[in-house]
């Protein structure tokens, strides 16, 4: 039966051969969380990938939080499947992300919906927009683009994390390098980065004041702009529907 997954699955690269094996053996109770991988020799072998691939697979799926790399040798030596991943939200979402199979248009559109909620609920008095005002004034000196584009990040988050909905701010933050990348990406389209560069940092300004002046309204309406306004300006506004 497994055979039958390669075969579906041969365009994947192999931490997702190794996930999708995972998941298959916990599914199918052949591995439990805690149980070990095969060593990584067997584990090529059944795989038939390399054993330098299922090590760089491993180091992905560690990154995720699916399995423990082991250490040493002996009975206690091997990886450790520590969390099942169809389980676990945070870890599908980055797959998907370490993967770039996740849509830009999907990805702008679930952090309007997140984003503009947040923005909505995001308290005056809360901490985390002190983070947010530091980061603007950052942002005002001079960066390189990637540089910039990290500190908008770190902006977005912390207006989300503001609203004080754990579930939403771990939602952004597996979204984070997603955001990151297309955002990176789409630099490439637009005219004129210096001036899209200011009008980021008015509109970021304006959002911050409008939550500091407790109108959430306005907030979401704002950054719902801001994150389409982006999308829009890189030619990829058309085909959102
Ligand atoms: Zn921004």
């Amino acid at each position: 039966m497994w055979s039958n997954h390669i075969k579906y699955h041969w365009h994947m690269r192999t931490h997702q051969l190794v996930l999708h094996w995972i998941e298959d053996q916990l599914s199918g109770g052949q591995v439990a969380v805690g149980g070990r991988l095969p060593a990584e020799r067997s584990l090529a072998e059944q795989l038939g990938v390399s054993r330098t691939s299922v090590r760089e697979a491993i180091r992905i799926l560690e990154a995720m939080g699916v399995v423990r790399a082991g250490v040493g040798s002996g009975p206690d030596a091997g990886t450790v499947v520590i969390s099942d991943p169809t389980a676990a939200l945070g870890s599908a979402l980055r797959l998907h992300v370490a993967t770039q199979h996740l849509p830009v248009a999907d990805i702008v559109e679930t952090r309007v919906l997140l984003e503009s909620w947040a923005a909505a609920r995001a308290k005056p008095g809360a901490p985390e927009l002190d983070l947010a005002a530091t980061l603007l004034d950052d942002m005002d000196s001079d960066h390189g683009v990637d540089d910039f584009l990290a500190l908008d990040v770190r902006f977005h988050l912390a207006v989300a994390d503001a609203a004080g909905n754990a579930v939403v701010s771990a939602m952004m933050g597996s979204l984070r390098e997603a955001i990151q990348g297309y955002a990176e990406k789409l630099t490439a389209n637009l005219p004129d980065w210096d001036a899209t560069a200011a009008r980021l940092r008015t509109e970021h300004r304006e959002i911050l004041a409008a939550i500091m002046n407790d109108d959430g309204g306005r907030a979401a309406k704002l950054v719902a702009a801001h994150i389409e306004g982006y999308y829009k300006e890189a030619g990829l506004g058309r085909e959102h529907h």
